[in-house]
């Protein structure tokens, strides 16, 4: 009978050994860029309670609707984490994070799960680092929110993206765009999408944020939020596009913004590749000045952003950015014969004391296989073991790249390799 063959899920996707360092490359990128602007890393666990999601980012989103990935055990319901934003307001409510003082600026990176369509640059299960600040609702917090992301794409080198901006308004303005957005609608809601019928009592905002085809000229013509901006949001949203002129960065005004959780509040924002085909959008985020009160906190204001690391990924494929060196060994031990394999195992640690990388033949190869090996794995130097050595206790250090050997005692060879000398 044949064996069964295993596959990942529909949608996830294995991170392979010649894929990992540019991924390492990236979070290390972002850990230092995050020290910079004195983030904190938080990390929370893969699994929340299903109730904290819905509750969190709106009965009504697409996430929640169609696309979260959850399951009962015992009493418990759980949920693989679509997003990071409830978790780390949850975490922060929990463990009465405000009592640590001022507001917390906290960054994660880790991966999420969304049962969606897969596609290029859609998974369901993939990765996002962002940043919330929780405690501030001084514009400044939004404009370092947004710095703090423009800064990545800029160290790595992707240049070519549009910032849109929009603000979604307080309450007090939602409720009057609200209402505008639903007296406008209301004679062609027998025209549109079911569920844009089904978004227009509670949450019409929704709408805008509809991909339905039969929606769409009724999008275009709706009335736009700014007009309906109370003179505390109108402030607050000049104050926001004030900063961002003054640190140069440059911003497209898209008052159909509202972006797909419906926690969001006064700013929003997205930004967008032409680089990265019809999934366009590397990274959103905004305000959220009601969800803390909303999953059982103090009224407390708060902005984040979150960002697709698969589709940065994909952006720098795009644009020939390397993110990671090419990956080589220091050293490789040559050996023939078991004495010599017994004498280079004992001797591997002494090099990678000394700060090297070192490794050696597992297989019992020849040497011109093992050589060919050492050439493939990138050695930079060889350590040539066979019986003549052992016994004269001297050995060929080879540097691989010059083609340049020496006969040395091992001390010697320690000595050299980490002077880089030969
Ligand atoms: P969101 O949490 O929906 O605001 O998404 C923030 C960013 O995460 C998006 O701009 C994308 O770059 C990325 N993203 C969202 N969903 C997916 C997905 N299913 N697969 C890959 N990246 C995603």
């Amino acid at each position: 009978m044949a064996k069964p063959k295993y596959t990942t899920h529909l949608g996830m996707v294995d991170i392979l050994p010649d894929e990992s360092p540019k991924w390492r490359a990236l979070e290390q990128i972002i850990h230092e860029e995050a020290a910079k602007f004195n983030f904190e890393e938080i990390r929370t666990p893969i699994m929340e309670q299903t109730e904290l999601i819905v509750r969190g980012i709106g009965q009504l989103t697409d996430i929640v609707s169609k696309e979260i990935f959850a399951f009962k055990k015992g009493d418990s319901h759980y949920v693989l984490r679509p997003e990071l934003t409830a978790p780390v307001v949850r975490a922060f409510v929990e463990h009465h994070m405000q009592q640590r003082g001022g507001s917390q600026k906290l960054y994660y990176i880790g991966p999420m799960f969304r049962a969606e369509k897969p596609q290029k640059g859609r998974q369901r299960q993939f990765h996002q680092f962002g940043v919330e600040i929780i405690g501030s609702d001084d514009p400044v917090a939004d404009v370092e929110c947004i710095s703090f992301m423009m800064q990545i794409y800029k160290r790595i080198g992707i240049k070519n993206f549009e910032l849109k901006l929009n603000s979604v308004g307080d309450p007090e303005s939602r409720e009057a765009y609200k209402e505008a957005l639903r007296d406008f609608l209301k004679p062609n809601l027998d025209k549109m999408s079911e569920l844009s019928q089904k978004r227009f009592e509670k949450n019409p905002m929704r709408i805008l944020d509809s991909k339905e085809e039969e929606d769409q000229e009724f999008i275009k013509k709706a009335p736009v939020i700014q007009d309906y901006l109370n003179d505390e949001s109108k402030e607050h949203f000049e104050r926001v596009t004030n900063y961002l002129s003054e640190l140069g960065i440059d911003y497209t005004l898209d008052p159909y913004l509202v972006r797909g959780m419906d926690y969001y509040t006064r700013t929003a924002f997205e930004l967008t590749s032409p680089d990265l085909g019809s999934q366009d959008a590397l990274a959103g985020g905004g305000r959220y000045d009601l969800l803390v009160e909303e999953i059982g906190g103090q009224d407390t204001p708060a902005v984040g952003f979150a960002a697709g690391m698969e589709r940065l990924m994909i952006a720098c494929e795009e644009l020939d950015i390397n993110l990671a060196e090419e990956k080589s060994v220091d050293v490789y031990f040559v050996t023939l014969g078991d004495e010599a394999r017994n004498w280079a195992l004992s001797h591997l640690p002494k090099v990678r004391e000394a700060g090297l990388s070192a490794t050696m033949d597992y297989m019992s190869r020849s040497m011109k296989a093992q050589m060919k090996d050492a050439n493939r794995e990138n050695a930079l130097y060889t350590i040539i073991v066979g019986g003549n050595e052992l016994q004269e206790g001297k050995f060929t250090l080879r540097n691989m790249k010059e083609s340049e050997e020496a006969s040395l005692e091992f001390e010697a060879i320690v000595e050299k390799l980490t002077q880089k000398l030969l």
